[in-house]
């Protein structure tokens, strides 16, 4: 049964629209279970009923026309039961309904499983057989398995349309807008025109470009297959001793793959027609992968793995010789299927109007950007047709987190009037830039920022921030080609001290790992976020510790504003053991360089469950604590932070966050410790209005949030703080905590100030 199920799961990725999906496994089904009749119904939200949308058995003509409530028959049985129904005597049933132009009344058993995502029930797929018999567990449960299967490709085909065009072809709206969903995870709305960023050299990752310089096109085409010849003789040339003749003849089979008669031509043939060139080659490719993967013959199948490698090898010569930069035009909207920090390298950065990225989640580290940025981003956008979609025009909502791609003049109107609003809330904001940072009984609440990029440290300083709380050095790190040295870490860090000296600058030392992979330094691992990050690597690597400690001290002479705060700590020896390098790379510096230096001020990271338990330890260790509530809530609610498929459930106002929160600084206070929070939490204004409530007194946050947080701070007092603390803490989940929240703070110009904002 696996083979064949995994046998339809090929030919399925193969077909070419969601119509073909459905009648593949109609057909593939009732063969499998060797019955009369495989249907699939499918759910139309527009009337609540089930539409009979693919058969194989019953008459083809009754495709659309078949439609039955959850309350009719036992299609609706089986979606209001959400479990399968098997039974032997169908007619019998007092559920059973009947539709004469179904030709049905032969068929008497039927078995049904609901088609359930994220929950919901998107269809019934059944099984009908004419003979009276009980269908057996086993084909029971391969119907269970191929429904979970088809369940996320149903929701794929919701969330493009595919779904309304085979249900309701009647509803299809006649224009081209499209509208997505994401995860907003960054504030605001901006209009633009979108750019695709790919990863270079992944055949599955190109977007599709048309170009008018089609003869410019053919030339670079036919110059990356000759490079990718010269390439395959020379290995042919190298290993001809060591290979069979059978061998050496699949070389031969290669370099003729890329001939005028074979792929060469075919793709020579779409640049024809106005496509570029890595769009078509990636086209053709991905095409013939298909075609391999989808054969009976275990050697032919064997080959879609030769078509894919000669595919990246000549789109890697393709990407490497288009030299022609990418034009980015005014309020672009950046889209990639995974976006990272590399991919902003050469973008300038004052046209980027927007961010999507079909993978990630709202604590990406690119979120993290976004935010920094005050560019609206959306993250884990899982159904956009990211690849088609550079130069269209799109709307980004990054407080809703919707995309709605070739706008009607409609809905362009309308989010241009938001975008106005918007505008005036964030002017209005800034004359707050010179205003104090207090509660509206006056406890003043240091606000700091948050820094890695040159522009969110310039944006700090205007926005009036009181030191640095987190500068995340790994950042300059993750837009080079090797590691900087110490002196030209020594340069960036330097700048980065002198713009706020006097005010104090916490560098974090490199944190690395997780979702943070520097290119020159690949770690692969099952569980990244559980494996090599952060203080570990540095521990581990003493080479790059050390040199990173000297740039940083070295940076700091003559200003003294240096605080030096350590990533995931997860135990007492690996405090210990850092504290020792910051400390013997001091004395390097003072007693046998001669260099004259305050000695940095020490801190680690809350962001690991057990340093929770061990606050008090770790406190009595440094002179500061620094909570990382993104990494904190992943770890403590085992939800990763990227996976848009878990995303609802990750969430800040989770009542056991709120009492680690609580739990850290009561501790810090004993140990006399001070503990600030440079976690997202803090930027978030009802997150910020509840950390104040435990006791924290320095918030460390993105420059774009810093007003938005100030302006909240001197609407509530310390006392009504504390009050909601002491409230939420009881609660049950997170749902009822934003609740109360929402309950409580109803006044017109707090609700405007935290309901765009993300937690
Ligand atoms: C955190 O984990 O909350 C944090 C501030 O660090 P990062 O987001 O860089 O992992
Ligand atoms: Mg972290």
């Amino acid at each position: 049964m696996l083979n064949y199920l995994r046998s339809i799961v090929q030919e399925v990725n193969s077909a070419t629209d969601f119509a073909e999906v459905l009648r593949i496994i109609v057909k593939r089904v009732k063969k499998a279970t060797n019955t009369g009749v495989c249907s699939i119904y499918l759910h139309d939200p527009a009337d609540d009923s089930f539409v009979l949308t693919a058969t194989e058995g019953l008459k083809p003509e009754c495709v659309g026309r078949i439609r039955l409530k959850s309350s009719e028959g036992l299609v609706g049985l089986v979606a209001t039961k959400v479990e399968p129904l098997n039974i032997e005597n169908a007619h019998k049933h007092p559920r059973f309904v009947y539709f004469p132009e179904t030709g049905e009344e032969q068929f008497s058993s039927f078995l049904g499983a609901p088609i359930i995502h994220q929950r919901k029930v998107r269809g019934v797929l059944v099984v009908q057989q004419v003979e009276h018999r009980r269908f057996d567990e086993g084909e029971e449960s391969f119907l269970v398995t191929v429904s979970a299967q088809l369940a996320a490709v149903i929701a794929h085909a919701e969330a493009t349309g595919e779904l309304t065009r085979v249900t309701s072809p009647d509803r299809v709206k006649k224009d081209n807008e499209a509208f997505y969903r994401g995860i907003a995870s960054a504030p605001g709305i901006n209009i633009g025109t979108a750019v695709v960023v790919s990863s270079p050299s992944d055949i599955y990752a190109v977007a599709h470009r048309k170009t008018t310089d089609t003869s410019g096109e053919l030339d670079l085409f036919r110059n990356a297959l000759e490079k990718t010849k010269e390439d395959l003789r020379a290995v042919h040339r190298g290993l001809a001793d060591k290979l069979n003749d059978q061998e050496r003849a699949l070389f031969d089979v290669y370099v003729s793959m890329l001939d005028d008669h074979s792929l060469g031509g075919e793709v020579s043939h779409l640049i024809e027609t106005g496509i570029a060139a890595d769009s078509a080659w990636s086209q053709v490719i991905i095409e013939h992968v298909r075609n391999f993967e989808s054969m009976e013959d275990t050697y032919l199948r064997e080959r879609a793995s030769d078509v894919l490698d000669l595919g990246q090898r000549v789109l890697g010569y393709l990407q490497q010789s288009r030299e022609v930069r990418k034009h980015y035009p005014e309020n672009t909207i950046l889209i990639g299927e995974e976006l990272a920090a590399p991919s902003l390298a050469d973008v300038p950065v004052e046209v980027i109007a927007g961010m999507v990225s079909v993978k990630g989640s709202r604590n990406s580290h690119m979120a993290i950007l976004g935010r920094a940025m005050g560019i609206p981003t959306i993250m884990g956008a899982v159904d956009l047709p990211w690849r088609t979609l550079e130069n269209v025009q799109i709307i980004v909502d990054g407080n809703q987190g919707h995309l709605i791609v070739n706008p009607s003049a409609a809905l362009l109107s309308i989010y241009e009037a938001q975008h106005r609003e918007e505008k005036v809330l964030a002017k209005n904001l800034e004359s707050l830039r010179d205003q104090p940072s207090v509660t509206a009984d006056n406890q003043h609440i240091a606000l700091w920022v948050n820094t890695g990029l040159r522009m969110d440290t310039l944006l700090s300083l205007e926005r009036g921030a009181e030191g640095v709380g987190l500068y995340r050095s790994e950042v300059p790190f993750l837009t080079r080609t090797r590691f900087p040295s110490e002196e030209e870490q020594r340069q960036i860090y330097r700048e980065q001290l002198e713009m706020f000296a006097p005010l104090p600058v916490t560098m974090r030392t490199l944190d690395i790992g997780g979702d943070k992979a520097l290119p020159y330094f690949p770690i692969e691992e099952a569980n990244p976020f559980l494996g090599w990050r952060g203080i570990r690597i540095s521990l581990d690597h003493p080479e790059i510790f050390l040199t990173q400690l000297r740039a940083m001290m070295r940076a700091s002479e003559g200003l003294n504003n240096l605080r030096i705060l350590l990533p995931m700590i997860s135990n007492v020896p690996e405090l210990k053991g850092a504290i020792e390098f910051i400390e013997r790379v001091y004395r390097e510096l003072t007693e046998e360089e001669g260099h004259n230096l305050a000695k940095p001020d020490i801190g680690a990271m809350i962001e690991v469950p057990a340093a929770v338990y061990q606050v008090r330890e770790l406190a009595r260790r440094v002179s500061f604590l620094s909570v990382g509530t993104n990494d904190l809530t992943q770890y403590l609610l085992a939800v990763d932070r990227n996976n848009p498929q878990v995303a609802e459930l990750y969430h800040a106002f989770h009542p056991g966050l709120l009492q680690a929160l609580q739990e850290i600084i009561n501790g810090a206070k004993q140990e006399n410790c001070q503990a600030s929070v440079c976690g997202e939490m803090a930027g978030d204004p009802l997150g910020a209005l509840l950390l104040v409530g435990m006791g924290y007194r320095i918030l460390s946050m993105s420059a774009s949030n810093l007003l938005r947080v100030k302006a909240i701070l001197r609407l509530v007092s310390l006392t009504d703080a504390q009050k909601m603390v002491q409230h939420v803490l009881r609660l049950p989940d997170n749902r009822a905590v934003l609740n109360y929240l929402e309950n409580t703070l109803t006044q017109p110009e707090i609700v405007s100030l935290y309901k765009t904002t993300i937690a």
